[in-house]
């Protein structure tokens, strides 16, 4: 294999980029080397620990320059954690980063030259999470609980996180000192023994109502009131003690059968003025702060003015569609999940509205369907998983001509992708706005707005 370091090599290389996962990337003749700690924009002295034959792997052994934007990362156990990549990275760096990647992005993937603006980033880049799911075990006769390790089911032992929230981080200490005494006893995976398999906090961020689930492996709670006890102590904004019990031998955090151990079943939030409901297991977007701004923007690039039908394709539990249906005559939702789909119409029934429509199904067959129906989308709106949106999907755009799509995505590099082929068919992208929902991770969202031109 002609690489141009081998293993064991010493050398100083400039550090361009930052890899997915948070490594540093620097090129040696072109061939890639990735250098975890490494920032974009230092030198550094590194020993090549493997090299394959399309790229390699270096350790950072002394940092000649760094990059201006490099800090201590405050959390004891970054580089451990699989949660945060960039703590090292000030938070004006991490925006400057990620403004640049989805600027490269664009270019490189879509041809796409739309202006991408600065990303909407967060006033405190910290606690924003509302959601926490803390793996426990036990080892040598200690309890740990913290985060998977990266690429692992090993745990960064930890008692504080800093990305979550004070009552997850309280509640997280209270039940690893008192796990043995309440019969919690971590679950091991691999003897498949134990009670305590997950604990999981969800918070209300504007109601401040807090729900607590314990995924256990049986059933029975013998402890159930010193339980609920602790808790409540710890925690006095506790509306919400559940229990879900998860007995298979899975990797997956829940199992199907949830039960109230003390309290409601369900929590509430606000995103905006839509108010939300929240049970154990639905899905709800984890930064609620960053939410409001990202779905403003789908609300301001939307453009609407009172009589536009709005299609919301991967609605979820519907959002932005409830977001859009404050603006527009009416919205239609469409989501895989069946169970999402509930949720939406809930939703939409607890904030009053009388104007959408939800439908669970694949969106590239239920919007053409829908076509045929005669409900043809002014607007329409998609926010598709990592993958981007299906061929089938964006064909039906082409052919329907709604005059603006806005593309919420999580995955620029799909996103660049399926913006080419709209443009192909007759759009033109305006304008690209990254924002923020991920502080401290190497994620970035996107919302877009494009106009048909032909
Ligand atoms: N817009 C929502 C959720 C976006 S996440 C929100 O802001 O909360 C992407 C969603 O797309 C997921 O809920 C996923 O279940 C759904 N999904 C995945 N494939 C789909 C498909 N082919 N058709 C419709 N929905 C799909």
């Amino acid at each position: 294999m002609n690489t141009p370091v081998k293993k064991n090599d010493q050398l100083t290389v400039h550090i361009e980029d930052l890899t997915h996962d948070g490594a540093g990337v620097a090129k040696v003749d072109g061939y890639p080397l990735f250098i975890q700690g490494g920032l974009p924009n230092e030198a550094a002295e590194v020993h090549v620990l493997k090299t394959l034959k399309n790229y390699g792997f270096a350790k950072l052994m002394n940092i000649v320059e760094p990059s201006p934007f490099r800090v201590d990362a405050p959390c004891p156990v970054f580089g451990e954690c699989g949660g945060c990549q960039l703590q090292h990275l000030s938070y004006e760096g991490q925006l400057a980063w990620k403004e640049n990647m989805v600027r490269n992005v664009m270019k490189r993937i879509g041809k796409i030259d739309a202006p991408v603006l600065p990303v909407k980033g967060m006033e405190k880049p910290w606690e924003y999470r509302n959601k926490s799911q803390i793996p426990f075990a036990l080892e040598d006769g200690q309890v740990l609980a913290g985060f998977y390790q990266s690429k692992s089911h090993r745990i960064a032992d930890t008692n504080t996180c800093l990305i979550q929230s004070d009552e997850s981080d309280r509640l997280m200490r209270a039940v690893k000192e008192h796990a043995m005494e309440l019969d919690l006893i971590p679950y091991n995976e691999e003897t498949k023994k134990g009670q305590l398999r997950h604990l999981v906090v969800r918070k209300g961020r504007a109601t401040g109502e807090v729900m607590v689930v314990l995924v256990t492996k049986h059933a029975k709670l013998s402890k159930q009131d010193a339980i609920i006890e602790l808790i409540r102590e710890v925690e006095p904004n506790v509306t919400s003690i559940m229990q879900n019990v998860n007995s298979r031998n899975t990797n997956v955090i829940f199992g199907d059968e949830t039960n109230v151990v003390w309290g409601k079943a369900v929590i509430e939030d606000l995103i905006g003025d839509v108010r939300f409901e929240i049970s154990a297991r639905s899905f709800y977007q984890v930064n609620p702060v960053q939410t409001e701004v990202l779905y403003k923007q789908a609300l301001d690039y939307a453009q609407l003015s009172g009589n536009e039908t709005v299609i919301d394709a991967y609605c979820g539990i519907g959002t932005i569609s409830l977001f859009l249906a404050q603006q527009a005559k009416q919205v239609l939702g469409v989501e895989i999940v069946p169970q999402a789909i509930e949720d939406a119409k809930r939703n939409a029934e607890l904030n009053g509205f009388t104007n959408t429509y939800f439908e669970a199904g694949p969106a590239e067959e239920v919007i053409p369907k829908w076509y045929k129906e005669g409900q043809k989308a002014d607007v329409l709106v998609v926010d598709p998983p990592r993958k981007g949106c299906d061929e089938a999907l964006l064909t039906t755009i082409i052919e329907q001509r709604p005059k603006r799509v806005v593309y919420v995505s999580c995955n620029p590099a799909t996103l660049a992708r399926d913006l080419r082929i709209l443009e192909d068919g007759g759009y033109k992208t305006m304008e690209v706005q990254p924002v923020d929902m991920f502080p401290q991770t190497t994620h970035v969202e996107v919302v877009t707005l494009l106009e048909r031109k032909l």
